[in-house]
């Protein structure tokens, strides 16, 4: 075994590719629990409010209930 692969070093080299984080805030707008409502009933549209499901809330020209778009 003439020092075959002996290299056992090299390899390790723990840090440096540590990169990952400081990208991806993961805040774009389209995604997520926010977004419009929109009547099935006429189409009119509004905004989602957070904390109140679609469904909860009335279309403000034929009073239909929304629904999440
Ligand atoms: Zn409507």
């Amino acid at each position: 075994m003439p020092n075959g692969r002996g290299g056992g070093r090299g390899m390790g080299g723990g840090s440096g590719m540590g990169a990952g984080r400081g990208r991806g805030g993961g805040n774009r707008p389209g995604s997520g629990p926010e977004g419009d409502c929109v009547c099935p009933n006429c189409g009119n549209k509004i905004e989602h409010q957070v904390g109140t499901p679609c469904y909860e809330l009335s279309c403000p020209k034929c009073g239909t209930k929304m629904v999440k778009e």
